[in-house]
């Protein structure tokens, strides 16, 4: 749906690498071929996809909602990538797998379905069993009429809204996308998620968007960094970390600390924007480490 996010992508084609299912499932891992193409969130005309459940038009939605009216479903899955800057409260680590049960509006009265909540709290346990120190959240369930989640929740199938992330060591997303995989084969292998699931659902940490990838600290001074995948006019694409100056540090939550010396960090500082590479070419020890964990 949103072309910078192929994480789902990569999970669907994992899931179907691993032999056939016991039930049937409809797959559209490509819901926004224009977007990908860009590395873009948009589509090539300027279009959010996930703002468009209730209109008509482009045919790239249209053509979703067609698929999703034409059976019985027993559950949905809309798969996104989320930026590092998400974690769970309380903890400063990112949100590696955040889930979501959106809210229905059903003969007006408001509500998020218990089923899906339940296949939500199941999904998170599936991740959660395999890698039992990564980050994972529960988003919160404000009513987006306009976004997908809602309107196939109003539907009547039970819809999850999924969003992948980083985990520390790996901003290719690559270990989450295989374990995403397995965990829609439990899901494949479950007749019913069950009311424990739900609960597990709503035990989830609540995402919060307050995160920093690296603190830089130096006997002078400190300074705040985020890791970004980009795509910029001229530039290209590009990985690597941009600078970030928040109101207050107390008001962030950094993931990782690196000490260096005040003369290294005098130099990082005079720029805005690293490179991954330039970053594993020219900096400190701890940095070079750092770096090893981004795409180059
Ligand atoms: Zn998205």
């Amino acid at each position: 749906m949103h072309g910078n996010e192929p994480t789902g992508f990569e999970a669907l084609l994992a899931f179907m690498a691993q032999g056939a299912p016991r039930n049937n499932w409809t797959l559209v891992p490509l819901v926004n071929p224009t977007g990908i193409d860009r590395f873009t969130r948009l589509t090539v005309d300027g279009v959010d996809l996930n703002r468009c459940a209730r209109i008509t038009g482009p045919e790239e939605s249209d053509h979703l909602k067609s698929v999703l009216q034409r059976a019985p479903f027993e559950l949905a899955l809309n798969l996104h990538d989320q930026r590092s800057i998400f974690h769970p409260r309380g903890q400063s680590i990112p949100s590696t797998l955040s889930v979501l049960a959106p809210r229905a509006l059903i003969q007006g009265k408001e509500f998020v379905p218990q089923r899906a909540k339940e296949w939500a709290g199941l999904l998170s346990q599936a991740v959660a069993t395999l890698e039992p120190d990564w980050g994972y959240a529960r988003f919160d369930d404000q009513y987006y009429p306009e976004a997908f989640g809602e309107w196939t929740q109003e539907l009547g199938i039970p819809t999850v809204t999924v969003e992948t992330g980083v985990s520390l060591g790996d901003y290719g997303r690559t270990n989450i996308a295989r374990h995403l995989a397995r965990a829609l084969t439990v899901l494949d292998h479950t007749r019913k998620p069950l009311k424990e699931h739900a609960a597990g659902y709503e035990a989830l940490n609540a995402n919060e968007s307050t995160g920093i990838d690296l603190l830089l600290e130096s006997p002078s001074c400190q300074s705040f960094w985020r890791v970004v995948e980009e795509v910029q006019p001229e530039l290209g694409y590009r990985w690597g970390i941009a600078r970030y100056s928040p109101e207050t540090s107390g008001s962030v939550v950094a993931y990782q600390r690196i000490f260096m010396e005040s003369e290294a960090h005098l130099s990082l500082n005079a720029r805005d924007f690293w490179t991954s590479s330039a970053l594993y070419a020219s900096a400190s020890e701890g940095l070079r480490s750092f770096a090893v964990g981004l795409p180059r």
